[in-house]
């Protein structure tokens, strides 16, 4: 059968990992989360107090890859360390929002995307991969949600793995990622003209799966 690239680009908290992940699984392709390779750079900066432009000269020192374990889940290896928990930290994510507007940190991990991409079969997220990385790509996602849903899902998402954020904070971290993410000069997230635009606030997640299963099946036939 024809294998396909699928892109899921979104907003923070819209649900596109979770999405892309389960779209994955569903079809039998491999997933990669674009948004754990920013953050692992990010962290990289943060453990070496390097700030984003700093970086730029140790980017040739970092190894970034994934693993998959035994519950079927992924975790995210920096230079062979597992780092999956430290990066999921709202420390973390304001970092890698922040590390993503250097033109040279996009550029080495696009590269490194691309070549993830050589046999098509995945389903990649993040917030450029239907613009700049797989502007090919025979699937494009662009999904959203509104910002107060998606405060909600971020704010559930960190008290699950046994943080205590304030919710105002929640609210001023994902506003804060959205203005930056959507106004920087590098690759600002939009969607691409051939994407389908998805708004899933209302909408039950066995649902969203048919919609996004239909689409596939649309473009593998
Ligand atoms: O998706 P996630 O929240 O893990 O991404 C962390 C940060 O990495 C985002 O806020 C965004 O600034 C950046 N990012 C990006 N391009 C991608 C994926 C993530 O700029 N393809």
């Amino acid at each position: 059968m024809k294998k396909i690239i699928i892109a899921v680009d979104g907003p923070s908290s819209s649900g596109k990992s979770t999405i892309a992940k389960a779209i994955a699984k569903a079809v039998g392709y491999n997933y990669i989360d674009t948004g754990a390779m920013y953050r692992a750079v990010a962290l990289y900066c943060l453990r070496n107090h390097l700030d984003c432009q700093s970086v730029i000269s140790h980017l040739s020192d970092l190894s970034i890859s994934f693993v998959r374990m035994e519950d079927g889940s992924q975790h995210t290896l920096l230079n062979g360390e597992d780092v999956e928990k430290e990066i999921r930290t709202l420390e973390a994510g304001d970092m890698a929002s922040q590390v993503s507007q250097v033109k040279e940190v996009r550029a080495f991990l696009v590269a490194q995307q691309q070549r993830m991409g050589d046999e098509k079969g995945i389903v990649m997220d993040g917030r450029d991969i239907g613009t700049v990385v797989f502007p090919q790509a025979e699937l494009k996602l662009f999904i959203t949600a509104s910002p107060d849903v998606r405060a909600t899902r971020r704010y559930k998402e960190l008290v699950g793995k046994g943080e205590q954020p304030v919710y105002e904070d929640v609210v001023k971290d994902i506003n804060e990622r959205d203005y930056r993410d959507t106004h920087r000069a590098e690759s600002p997230l939009r969607q691409a003209e051939d994407a389908i635009l998805y708004d899933n606030s209302d909408i039950p997640f066995e649902d969203q799966m048919k919609d996004y299963i239909r689409f596939f099946n649309d473009r593998i036939h």
